[in-house]
């Protein structure tokens, strides 16, 4: 698989580092329930299909990116900085 750093240009997937669900984004506010927050500590999807992960480019220049790619084609669509994903 690769990926197309916004910063790099295309890189091999083993340069980076997979952190998982782009939802860590979407951190509740600090008065949100406790249901709120056991949501997004505990409870993430795990789609057959298009999914929005984070991904250090570790090998890199060290920037954080929010990738959107196909878990059953491995098809990687896009690849942004992750300072610069909408919340
Ligand atoms: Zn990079």
């Amino acid at each position: 698989m690769r990926i197309t750093c916004p910063n790099c240009g295309e890189r091999d997937r083993r340069e980076f580092y997979y952190q998982g669900d782009a939802l860590a984004l979407s951190r509740p506010a600090s008065d949100a329930g406790p249901e709120a927050w056991d949501d997004y500590l505990h409870n993430r999807d795990n789609p057959a299909g298009d999914t929005r992960d984070l991904w250090f480019h570790e090998a890199g220049c060290g920037a954080w990116l929010v990738v959107e790619r196909n878990t059953v084609t491995h098809a990687v669509h896009k690849a942004t900085l992750a300072e610069k994903v909408k919340r």
